[in-house]
């Protein structure tokens, strides 16, 4: 692909990524959390649920980029200090949205993973400052964007030093409207033949449909994805964002089993 130089996939095989206990690029990672970070007893009950459920790490909003202003925008600091809370508790490394590059270098102090998310993939003054922190970035995919101009994106971040992106699929727009984007599943073995960047699908954004979450988190693992980024609330009814597609800890947890047997033979399946 013209133009790529770090990004492109014979520079070196597969990028790994070390994240407390697990490594994009190496194992099945999982991430699980809430949309965004509404309350410590929230935050902290569903963090437990998903660690005692297998996640690896921990996702959570505290800037979130809502469509409408007068939605609930984040807790901002307090949101990132709850983040933290959650971790003392389990353990579980936190990945967590960052919206402007004046937020880069303090946000960066409170994550583990800093997360692009699609409607800032192409914002490149942000790129160039997530490019310049020592931690990993997790880019979403435009929504509108090819998987070029994703890479591109991509390459940004590596061109100014940051060595460790992960790429997630989140869906993109099409005319087809019964779920909430359509997930580009094809884009996981097309990642894989143009970078070696890690991969990983969210089945929750992608689809916006609680029924379609757990059949798209098992065909991101034969897909050969890297892992999953799922949205999970300990109450999804009173949920502040994204309400209708967050699984509640207990449907996470069947879903996590369901994932068990699928990884296991996958990492027995020969090159
Ligand atoms: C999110 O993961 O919290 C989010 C806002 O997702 P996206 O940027 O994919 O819409
Ligand atoms: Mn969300």
């Amino acid at each position: 692909m013209k133009n790529l130089k770090l990004a492109s996939r014979d520079e070196v095989r597969q990028t790994v990524i070390a994240v407390g206990e697990v490594a994009f690029g190496r194992d099945f990672v999982v991430i699980a959390g809430p949309c965004s970070v509404e309350s410590e007893r929230q935050t902290i009950e569903t963090a437990q649920a998903v660690k005692a459920a297998g996640a690896d790490m921990m996702r959570g909003g505290a800037f979130k980029p809502r469509t409408s202003p007068y939605s609930f925008q984040g807790l901002g600091l307090q949101g990132l200090k709850i983040l933290n809370k959650a971790k003392e508790e389990t353990g579980l490394p936190i990945v967590t949205e960052v919206l402007d590059p004046r937020d880069v270098s303090w946000v960066a102090e409170f994550a583990d993973v800093l997360q692009i998310g699609t409607r800032n993939m192409q914002n490149f003054s942000l790129l160039k400052e997530v490019g310049k922190v020592k931690r990993p970035v997790l880019l979403k995919r435009g929504m509108f964007s090819t998987l070029e101009e994703w890479l591109n994106c991509a390459e940004y971040i590596l061109s100014e030093g940051n060595p460790d992106v992960i790429l997630c699929e989140r869906g993109i727009r099409t005319f087809e409207n019964y779920t909430r984007n359509t997930l580009d599943l094809s884009a996981v073995p097309a990642i894989k033949e143009l970078t070696h960047l890690p991969i990983v699908i969210d089945p929750t954004h992608s689809t916006g449909r609680l029924s379609l979450i757990a059949p798209m988190s098992l065909a991101a693992v034969p897909a050969g994805a890297d892992g999953l980024l799922i949205e999970v609330h300990h109450n999804p009814g009173e949920a502040l964002c994204d309400a209708d597609q967050a699984l509640t800890p207990d449907r996470f947890e069947a879903l996590m089993r369901q994932l068990r047997p699928l990884r296991a033979f996958m990492e027995r399946v020969p090159d």
